[in-house]
């Protein structure tokens, strides 16, 4: 089975087995992984994507994902949550090597200790980013106050910066970073899911919060956009969620390696390891995973290396989120197969991954949106010139590419 290099000494396996003896508590109580956090902070953790010279551990993309990883197949929760916050870090650190630095401040306030949480997802807002119904109201001075709802708001006892956009009297979007002291949004504490627990990703909401001129980072038309910073996001998102579920993944082939071997057939006297059809379905889903394994390293080593994928970029990246979503949940469902019906109590380790993995379908892009992306840089738009493929001259905005508009504004189109 293919391996990833992992910067092991950050996540120590005495720290991973802590990690694991904690979450089923947090999952029970629905309840933030603080100690986790604490220690994660410790270990400056949070400073990875941050490069050495501002203070950070100067990590890459496919460092960040391995330990991303590492992390989930002891504590989904906790990596899903803390993904949040190297989902902007990392997002900086793409755009700071590709020449733009105008989200220095999350780098500069990621080294000084604070913590970012993600205020993007809105109430009936499938257009994601390239709208919003979150009011952003010009103070005069370059600075918005917002008004609205953000909705999944990971983090949320614990973020001091939370990256928001909304909608200008103008019709664009203003992308800025609020501060926690700075007040103007209320945390509503009403996260209760049947999995990933311990995010806490409880609704926001946004009462004139004020983000003043200096904390502003894009001011972009509605609709879709060729902006870097667009590109950032979803590079640094996609490929953080897919490797989060790669480490579920991993971990439940190893609980269902664990079951087989475990138990005894009384049917035939011998270890259900020596079970052909279970056999088979451990086989099964570590075909799954090897597969999975290379193709977010992959991604990663790209964006560390400023590969230029064009207008196949966002198709990738789409794919792989859906392909590591997708491929998690099957494994888990082999192993709970495997590991028969104790792990379909609540507190078992399985029965949590299962809950777990569920939410990997919810976050962007979702099969739909990902199929309408891929469609088009193969078909070109609906309505479009016929033969827009990649190898068909579909052209930049036939193609789910930064230049053509993003994957979620095309999912819109078309639905
Ligand atoms: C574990 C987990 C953590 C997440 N963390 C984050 C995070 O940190 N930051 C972030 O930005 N996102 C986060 N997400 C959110 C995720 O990315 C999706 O946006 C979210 O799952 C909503 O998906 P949906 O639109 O399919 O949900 P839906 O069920 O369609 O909608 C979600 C809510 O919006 C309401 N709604 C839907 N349509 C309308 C409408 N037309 N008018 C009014 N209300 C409407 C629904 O009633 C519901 O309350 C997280 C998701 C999960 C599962």
């Amino acid at each position: 089975m293919v391996t990833t290099e992992v910067p092991a000494p950050l996540l120590s396996a005495d720290l991973l087995e802590r990690f694991r003896a904690r979450a089923a508590g947090y999952d029970a109580a629905n309840a933030f992984p603080q100690e986790d956090f604490d220690e994660l902070v410790a270990l400056g953790y949070l400073r990875a994507a941050v490069p050495v010279a501002q203070g950070g551990l100067g990590l890459g993309m496919r460092q960040i994902a391995a330990l991303q990883s590492r992390l989930a197949t002891a504590a989904p929760a906790t990596a899903l949550a803390v993904n949040m916050h190297l989902v902007w870090t990392v997002t900086a650190s793409l755009l700071a090597a590709r020449g733009d630095d105008s989200l220095r401040l999350v780098l500069d306030d990621a080294a000084a200790g604070e913590v970012f949480a993600f205020g993007v997802s809105e109430p009936g807002n499938d257009l994601v980013l390239f709208d919003s119904v979150t009011e952003a109201a010009p103070d005069g001075a370059g600075g918005y106050r917002y008004t609205g709802t953000k909705i999944f708001t990971s983090l949320s006892p614990v973020w001091t910066r939370l990256g928001v956009f909304g909608r200008t009297p103008s019709d664009e979007i203003a992308h800025g970073f609020l501060r926690r002291d700075d007040g103007g949004h209320e945390s509503l504490g009403d996260w209760d899911t049947v999995g990933m627990r311990a995010t806490q990703s409880h609704t926001t909401r946004l009462t004139g919060a004020h983000v003043p001129a200096s904390r502003i980072v894009r001011v972009l038309p509605v609709g879709p956009s060729a902006d870097p910073l667009v590109f950032g996001i979803f590079a640094a998102f996609e490929t953080l969620v897919a490797a989060v579920y790669r480490g579920i993944a991993r971990r439940a082939l190893d609980l269902a390696v664990e079951a087989a071997t475990a138990r005894t057939s009384r049917r035939t006297g011998e270890s259900t390891a020596a079970d052909p059809v279970v056999r088979w379905r451990i086989a099964d889903a570590a075909i799954d995973l090897d597969g999975l394994e290379p193709q977010v390293d992959t991604i990663a080593q790209e964006l560390d290396d400023l590969v230029d994928n064009g207008p196949d970029w966002f198709p990738r990246l789409v794919g792989l989120k859906v392909r590591a979503t997708e491929t998690a949940t099957r494994v888990v469902d082999r192993a709970v197969t495997v590991a028969g019906g104790s792990s379909y109590r609540a507190d078992t380790e399985l029965g949590r991954l299962y809950r777990d993995v569920l939410a990997g379908r919810f976050h962007p892009s979702s099969t739909d949106s990902a199929h309408a992306t891929v469609a088009s840089r193969w078909l070109g738009p609906v309505g479009g010139p016929a033969g827009g493929g990649p190898t068909g001259g579909g052209g930049p905005t036939g193609g789910g590419g930064p230049t053509g508009g993003g994957p979620d504004a095309e999912a819109a189109d078309e639905r």
